[in-house]
């Protein structure tokens, strides 16, 4: 078997594991699986199989900056947004629309979705306790978008 494939793995669930199991399925019952920029969704469910659903559970603070696992650090995304929000292409305001970075437009895009979304208002969550925290947008602002 090629790279050790059906060797036995040893695995441990941790408190971390379950932190970040029930933040994925609060914020994907919150945003109903959309990506709160776009509202693309995809969502497959068979019975006796885990559901397919695209959708990620974003974090605002990354978890590499020790970001919550709290749904108020948290956005349902597509992967594309997904991944132009952890690049700083994006980021939220402080009245939840979209704000694209002007480096978007210096970019080489070829269909692309992203600029056209520019001060968009974001699908918010089904709860309003749910909404993504004033402080976790902040250092989103000022830690991760690129300002120009
Ligand atoms: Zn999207």
């Amino acid at each position: 078997m090629p790279f050790g494939a059906g060797q036995v793995r040893v695995s441990s669930i941790s408190a971390k594991d379950v932190r970040e199991k029930a933040f994925r399925i609060v914020l994907l019952e919150e945003y109903r699986a959309q990506c709160a920029v776009c509202q693309a969704k995809f969502l497959l469910r068979e019975e006796g199989k885990a559901s397919v659903v695209e959708a990620d559970a974003a974090h605002i603070i990354s978890v590499s900056a020790a970001g919550p696992d709290d749904p108020r650090n948290g956005l349902s995304l597509c992967r594309r947004h997904h991944w132009a929000f952890d690049e700083g292409l994006f980021t939220v305001t402080d009245a939840l629309t979209v704000k694209v970075s002007s480096a978007v437009l210096r970019a080489e895009q070829r269909r692309f979705d992203l600029d056209e979304y520019d001060g968009e208002a974001l699908v918010p969550p089904a709860h309003e306790i749910c909404r993504p925290h004033e402080e976790a947008i902040h250092w989103h602002q000022n830690k991760i978008f690129r300002q120009g």
